[in-house]
């Protein structure tokens, strides 16, 4: 494994300077898919500010003696306010702390990296995003699931499933996207799966369109259950999935029967 970058000094990476943060992507799961500046990162940081979805084998690469902080667990609540991160991120930078502020797949998507990224610009931090494979595109390509195909779709969507205040996104325009775009690929999506197929159908996609869910993609704990539309509800009750888990739907679906690679190697 590379532990040290210095045997690359064409790369020239830039420097984790004490008092600022760089906003991370860690991938979908497999610590194969760090980018470069993200172990870069991860060897130079002093704090590391990780979420839940960031797999362990990730932290380990952190550097010797770094302080790794929970922002799913501060001081002993379970789920702290986005409020509570951004002010840690902005303490820790004051105190002159190497901060890296690690997030699964891609920061912007869906992460709330933007909030956190705003709060820094507030409060005068220099800070760098370092973009990461986003579990829509790189955990469904551990799935043997790709977004596009000639054959079959020449858009993709990317959906939350869950708004601000927790309920289905109403502020969606299931209609359009149903007629619209021929691949769906929802995140955070189970919690009112049910809610969101009976949209998507009632607004005219087939109840046979394939979907699948991927449940903890690109980690060894992967599963996927290939499903139907109009079955994706009752399956995933069946099945009781482990989160995190994607959702998609289309016909790219079906290619997963030829590229399944994951499961041959
Ligand atoms: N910034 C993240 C998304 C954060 S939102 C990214 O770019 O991937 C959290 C949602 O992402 C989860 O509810 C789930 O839908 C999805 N997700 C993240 N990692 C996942 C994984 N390894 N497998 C399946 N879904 C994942």
């Amino acid at each position: 494994m590379i532990d040290d970058l210095a045997p690359f000094p064409e790369l020239a990476l830039p420097e984790l300077k004490p008092g600022s943060v760089w906003l991370v992507g860690a991938g979908p799961g497999d610590p194969g898919l760090l980018s470069l500046l993200a172990l870069h990162a991860l060897r130079q940081a002093t704090v590391v500010v990780y979420d839940a979805l960031v797999d362990e084998r990730i932290l380990a690469m952190a550097r010797p003696g770094a302080r790794l902080e929970n922002a799913g667990k501060r001081g002993g609540r379970p789920s702290p306010k986005q409020a509570d991160i951004s002010l840690l991120l902005v303490e820790l930078a004051q105190a002159g702390e190497c901060v890296l502020r690690l997030k699964g797949g891609d920061p912007f998507v869906f992460g709330r990296g933007a909030e956190e990224a705003r709060a820094l610009v507030a409060a005068g931090i220099p800070f760098r995003v370092v973009p990461g494979i986003t579990s829509g595109i790189g955990g469904l390509a551990y799935a043997g699931i790709p977004l596009t195909d000639r054959d079959t779709n020449s858009a993709v969507t990317f959906i939350t499933g869950h708004s601000r205040d927790g309920v289905p996104p109403d502020g969606i325009n299931w209609r359009a996207l149903a007629e619209g775009s021929p691949v769906l690929v929802i995140y955070m999506g189970m919690k009112h799966l049910g809610a969101i197929t009976e949209r998507l159908i009632a607004a005219g996609r087939r109840a046979d369109e394939p979907l699948a869910i991927v449940s903890r993609a690109a980690t060894p704990h992967q599963l996927v259950v290939e499903t139907t539309l109009g079955e994706a509800a009752e399956a995933a009750r069946r099945e009781n999935i482990p989160p995190p888990a994607l959702v998609v739907l289309g016909e790219v679906v079906r290619l997963r029967a030829t590229l399944d690679w994951l499961s041959r190697v």
